[in-house]
């Protein structure tokens, strides 16, 4: 019996709140606070129990801690931006109240992510006796979870991991992103890097390619290496992994629109000055581009995520695949939002339980691995994202 206070009321900030208020038995209050307290309004309108709505701007501490101070949560799921993590963390420390958040922190401006700012607040989450849970999304998040159970049930060494995100959905435009369009294609336009034998190796950007045939009819699709932020946690927390890689697959039709955008320069973070205003040429683009919570109700199709992982078991290799698949319009008609906030959301609602029922909470900063993947993975199984395992004898299509 606890209360939660979720900040964000964009994509993933609905997906949680549904979530959430579908677990009365866990989440007995819900507080929802944005910017924008509209966005919070229209998403309690869509629940069958009541929550309450609040404005906040989670850059400004004070206000923050007001909040907290008020609505006294037990937890706070941080479902706004990357900016305003360590805004909130340091809330969170104020006023003792434990965080949860699905991305890294970023600094505005900067294009840089890494878990070294929050992992520095370690000491003073043990100190204030509150717990903070790092990237309870989906990736990272499950695919955390998923390589702490690979480790603590299919193999005795992971030797090499590839986490592959496929999006197999339509929405019927001709471009747009299905999450914030400022992080994904900053995301995807980024150099890609992976870790090879204790250090990180660097790859222009979507210059690394494979075909991997996804299971359930999505069938191979071309999937490009990208940097992406578990990488980091996962070879700290598990230094036996001797390469450990990313992959989405974008279709030809996205990359060819990205190319343009960015040979004009509309995917730059540089401002520039026009007729006496600067703007960033990336956030003007965000706001030409759909909404991605517009995408909903038009996006069919499925999406799967999973870690492919090779090692040892019993002295022989042995290669696992373990995935989940999530169809967008079944996401919609549960939750009004298509299946890439679902699959972050969810996990963030489970990441919660798992704290406020006692089963991960611990004194400091996590991630995810490094917690009992047992529990969670039950739960991806009743609320929405139920995963499969298969032992992989021939060849993936991953190899070099
Ligand atoms: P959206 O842009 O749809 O939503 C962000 C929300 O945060 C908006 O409601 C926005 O308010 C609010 N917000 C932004 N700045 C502030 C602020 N200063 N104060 C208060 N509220 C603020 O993003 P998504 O829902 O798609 O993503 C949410 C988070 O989830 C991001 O951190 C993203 O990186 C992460 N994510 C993680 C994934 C994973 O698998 N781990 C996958 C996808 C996303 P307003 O409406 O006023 O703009």
């Amino acid at each position: 019996m606890a209360k939660v206070l979720i900040i964000g009321a964009g994509g993933v900030g609905g997906v949680v709140t549904h979530k959430c208020a579908q677990v009365p038995e866990v989440f007995e209050e819900i507080v929802l606070a944005s910017r924008t307290e509209a966005k919070c309004k229209a998403i309690a309108e869509q629940l069958d129990r009541p929550i309450k709505t609040a404005q906040v701007d989670a850059d400004n501490v004070p206000e923050l801690v007001a909040l907290f101070e008020q609505e006294k949560p037990d937890l706070v799921i941080n479902v706004a931006l990357p900016y305003q993590d360590l805004t909130i963390m340091d809330a969170c420390l104020e006023a003792g109240v434990h965080y949860l958040d699905t991305a890294n922190y970023e600094p505005p401006g900067e294009a840089k992510f890494e878990y070294s700012w929050q992992w520095a607040y370690q000491e003073k989450f043990v100190k204030a006796g509150k717990m903070a849970l790092l990237g309870s999304g989906f990736d990272p998040g499950v695919t955390n979870v998923y390589t702490a159970y690979i480790k603590k049930h299919h193999l005795d060494e992971i030797h090499t991991l590839d986490i592959i995100d496929c999006n197999a959905g339509d929405h019927g435009h001709p471009f747009a992103t299905n999450f914030n369009p400022e992080i994904n294609i900053r995301e995807v336009t980024a150099k890609g890097r992976y870790w090879e034998n204790g250090g990180w190796k660097e790859t222009d950007p979507l210059s690394e390619k494979r075909s991997f045939d996804f299971p359930h009819g999505i069938g191979p699709k071309n999937c490009y290496l990208m940097y992406h932020e578990e990488l980091e946690s996962i070879t700290k927390h598990f230094p036996e992994i001797k390469r450990a890689r990313f992959w989405m697959t974008f279709s030809d039709n996205y990359l060819k629109h990205l190319e343009v955008l960015e040979n004009v320069g509309m995917t730059s973070i540089e401002p520039v000055n026009f007729e006496g205003k600067e703007i960033i040429p990336l956030q003007f683009l965000k706001a030409l581009l759909p909404d991605p919570a517009s995408l909903g109700p038009r996006t069919k199709g499925k999406t799967c995520i999973g870690c492919l992982a090779q090692g040892m078991k019993d002295g022989k290799p042995k290669t696992v695949y373990i995935y989940n698949i999530c169809d967008h319009e079944a996401c919609y008609a549960e939750v009004k939002s298509q299946a890439i906030s679902y699959t972050t959301g969810v996990p963030a609602m489970i990441g919660a339980k798992m704290m406020l029922e006692g089963k991960w909470m611990k004194d400091g900063v996590w991630n995810m691995e490094q917690l009992d993947p047992d529990p969670f993975m039950d739960d991806l199984n009743q609320y929405g994202l139920p995963w499969q395992v298969e032992e992989v004898s021939q060849k993936t299509g991953m190899e070099d």
